[in-house]
């Protein structure tokens, strides 16, 4: 299946979330197929990532969205932390600190996009700049109703600099997202995560839904398209990514440098020194 083309949010086109379904509808008979699929999307995935880190020229950017307990962490723990660790680094955005507060809103989200060669994986973004800010009032909407274009335009700049761009949105129901809070609340390992403000966004997952619509109608580009995932379900949630992932890095089709020493020689070489070894010995 061609998870990019199903889930792509065409550039310009209206979502409407409520429309989307969270559970998948194929092309798996069962988890174990998913799983499979996943593991063998992932060896190839390392391939692509090593050229592209050995290759120098190109970097690739992953935004993850979602709300509470959709799965950035577990997308992130179970696909992409298969990446080597040499050529990827994770940002988490939290509420900004009183400096970065200090600077305009992409001052600190500039600061983590990956150089030439590199992978960053951004948990959540400068999108939540137009999402919980957005929905907790904490500017005033001549402000951030600016800032699509902004985002746009700095995603063009990245884009004009050799950087790819993929969006990620963990699209979740509320009564499974509801569920994944009573796990926590369950399992004794899982309490740290636990937080009242989580309930609070849920009151307002309408508002939620809408803010996110608009992103996706405005800020889908073809340098940086946005994918909305069903991810009530773990397995069909980490295939989707895995393979969009993949295919991403196909297209950039980043390739190993050209041999410069002569092959001949340097087995030569080898073969002189295997001789000497024998010698020694
Ligand atoms: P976890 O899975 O551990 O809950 P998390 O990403 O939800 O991970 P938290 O520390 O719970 O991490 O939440 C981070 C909070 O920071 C979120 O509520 C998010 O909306 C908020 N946040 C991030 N960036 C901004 C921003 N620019 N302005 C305001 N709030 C922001
Ligand atoms: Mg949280």
């Amino acid at each position: 299946m061609d998870f990019v083309k199903k889930h792509i949010v065409e550039p310009g086109a209206t979502v409407r979330l409520r429309k989307i379904a969270t559970v998948p509808d194929g092309p798996f008979d069962d988890k174990q197929e998913a799983y499979d699929f996943t593991a063998e999307t992932i060896t190839k995935m390392r391939e692509l990532q090593y050229r592209l880190y050995v290759e120098g020229k190109q970097s690739l950017l992953i935004v993850l969205q979602a709300p509470d307990a959709a799965g950035k962490d577990g997308v992130i723990r179970k696909v992409l932390g298969h990446l080597n660790a040499q050529g990827v680094r994770t940002f988490p955005f939290k509420v900004p600190t009183e400096i970065e507060r200090s600077h305009d809103f992409l001052w600190r989200i500039h600061k983590c996009t990956p150089g030439a060669g590199q992978v960053s994986i951004f948990n959540r973004s400068h999108y939540e700049d137009v999402l919980a800010v957005r929905v907790e009032d904490l500017v005033p909407k001549s402000v951030w109703s600016k800032r699509y274009e902004m985002i746009n335009n700095f995603e063009l700049l990245l884009a004009e600099n050799g950087t790819r761009i993929i969006k990620f949105y963990l699209h979740i129901s509320p009564a499974e997202q509801l569920e994944r809070f009573k796990e926590r609340l369950d399992r004794p390992e899982k309490h740290w995560k636990l937080n009242l403000s989580d309930y609070d966004a849920r009151q307002k997952w309408g508002k939620y839904r809408e803010a996110y619509e608009t992103v996706f109608e405005k800020c889908s580009s073809k340098a940086a398209p946005w994918f909305v995932i069903p991810a009530d379900k773990k397995w069909y949630r980490n295939a989707a990514v895995s393979s969009i992932v993949c295919q991403t890095l196909k297209e950039m089709d980043p390739q190993l440098p050209k041999v410069e020493v002569d092959l001949d020689e340097v087995r030569e070489r080898y073969e002189t020194e295997l001789a000497q070894l024998d010698d020694d010995s």
